[in-house]
């Protein structure tokens, strides 16, 4: 039998534990999927935007990958907490892979990055999104105008969150605190902007789009931002997602009809938000009035010739009482892994981790650690299956060390509580109940002690049955 611990429930573990368990050549494999927090599916719960319930319906088939009987769900288990160290780890498996994701926002380098007000988009997504480690982090939603730093994906989540009205947000498992905070938000305008152009953003076109159909917002593009991206007159050279990236805001800037949404619809007057898409404005200050940002300073940027930017001297002020800065995620070090700085990923060949230079038997990674913050998740799907590829043409090598045959009983005598899956089945109960309470569907529970009781209560009951049953007999 082969065991392996696969570190990270977000979509690359759950596709790594379902190909080793589809692709296993050897008599037996036993995956154990462990994670810092009670809950799986990572980002797929900690990162999809709550009104993207197509994407978060992926659940169902990460659920039944860890339903199954040659998996098991460890969660809120932390490594490299309490003794629980890579070489300790590897001590209790045959076999670990790391998909831990890339947790940290990366940062913008100017001055006044961290007024109050200035938030990575990271922390905002975590927060609408009740990860417990966001439960504290207030978002004042005060001030009539926000600018969101970036032109990705999660800039757009971010901008159509601002943007769509709480009404339409009630029917989500958004959790209720963040719920009120959209629902008493004073934000009337939202700005987007990125550094370089319209033909170079890396927001893709379903995404984009969305924005002009929110009955909420009305979305305005500056043509005079678009009249400097050489692109924009002829896109042929770009490529397709691109192309038709620089089409959606084409319409926009004619207030043509094609997805222009509140403008097509309503008219200007109607819509209760804008949303304003910049380009070529790169920000060189956080402005601030009493501690508090006031504004984005940005310098206006022109083509170089070669996809970048170059400064023209020219600059530009944006109010913004709120500045949610979405240009990217960085891949933190595990202590105890080797570690690239300079991409924030694990270095290694295949997905087999390098140490020195050379592949450590039984570590592998697989997913944002291995490759870097991009792609959307079904990237994941080809990745893991390279990481399971080399894992398994080891596999007999590996398998011939002895392991204990009971790591999650070694896990507890290190000091960690795993909840099993029976525990996040109980803390979905709990979400159900919630939601009941509020007359609304399932809603998220938002902090650490909440979910761990939640996920208690299921142990609670059965150790209740088992002592009334001994009282019984
Ligand atoms: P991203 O796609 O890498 O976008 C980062 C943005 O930040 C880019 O516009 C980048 O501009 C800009 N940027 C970087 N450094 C900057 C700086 N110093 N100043 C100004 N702008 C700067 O990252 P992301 O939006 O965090 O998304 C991460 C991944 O998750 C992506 O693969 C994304 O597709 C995926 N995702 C997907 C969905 C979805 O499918 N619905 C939702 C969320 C996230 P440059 O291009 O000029 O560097």
């Amino acid at each position: 039998m082969l065991r392996v611990a696969v570190v990270g429930s977000g979509p690359s573990g759950v596709y790594t534990a379902q190909s080793l368990v589809q692709q296993s050549g050897v008599p037996g494999v036993r995956v154990d999927v462990l994670d810092r927090l009670p809950c799986p599916y990572g980002l797929v719960r900690y990162g999809v935007a709550p009104d993207h319930e197509k994407i978060k319906s992926l659940q169902q088939n990460l659920r039944a990958v860890l339903e199954d009987q040659r998996v098991g769900f460890v969660g809120n288990v932390e490594v490299g907490e309490r003794g629980l160290t890579p070489e300790r780890l590897l001590e209790l498996y045959h076999a670990v892979v790391y998909c831990v994701g890339a947790a940290r926002d990366r940062r913008l380098g100017v001055p006044g990055e961290d007024l109050a007000g200035s938030h990575s988009a990271t922390d905002f997504v975590s927060w609408y999104s009740a990860h417990p480690d966001a439960a504290d982090n207030g978002f004042r939603l005060d001030g009539p105008s926000a600018v969101v730093i970036g032109v990705g994906n999660v800039a757009v989540d971010v901008t159509r969150i601002l943007a769509r009205g709480a009404d339409e947000l009630r029917a989500t498992d958004v959790p209720q605190g963040a719920l009120a905070a959209l629902a008493a938000s004073r934000v009337r305008a939202v700005h987007m902007v990125g550094r370089r152009g319209p033909g170079q953003a890396k927001f893709t076109t379903k995404e984009l789009r969305e924005l002009g159909g929110l009955g909420s917002a009305r979305v305005s593009v500056d043509p005079a931002d678009l009249a400097l991206d050489p692109a924009f007159a002829d896109s042929s050279a770009l490529p397709a997602v691109n192309r038709r990236n620089l089409e959606v805001v084409r319409g926009w800037a004619a207030g043509a009809a094609e997805g222009s949404g509140a403008a097509a619809r309503d008219g200007a007057a109607e819509a209760a938000r804008t949303i304003s898409l910049r380009f070529f404005l790169r920000p060189v200050e956080l402005l601030g009035e009493d501690g508090r940002v006031a504004a984005v300073r940005f310098e206006r940027t022109e083509p170089d010739g070669t996809g970048g930017v170059r400064g023209t001297g020219r600059y530009e002020e944006i109010e913004a009482q709120l500045v949610l800065r979405a240009v990217g995620y960085k891949g933190v070090a595990l202590p105890g892994l080797p570690f690239d700085q300079a991409r924030g990923t694990v270095p290694n060949e295949a997905g087999r981790v390098l140490r020195d230079g050379v592949p450590s038997p039984g570590e592998y990674v697989a997913g944002w650690i291995k490759r870097g913050p991009t792609g959307v998740i079904g990237t994941n799907r080809p990745c893991a299956k390279e990481t399971v590829t080399s894992l398994l043409a080891d596999a007999a090598e590996l398998a011939g060390r002895p392991v204990p045959a009971d790591p999650i009983g070694a896990l507890r005598d290190l000091g960690h509580e795993p909840v099993a899956w029976r525990g996040w089945l109980s803390i979905e109960r709990a979400e159900s109940d919630l939601g009941r309470s509020l007359g609304r569907g399932r809603v998220k529970i938002p902090d650490w002690p909440g979910l761990r009781a939640a996920a208690r209560e299921d142990a609670d009951l059965r150790a209740a049955a088992r002592e009334g049953a001994d009282q019984e007999a």
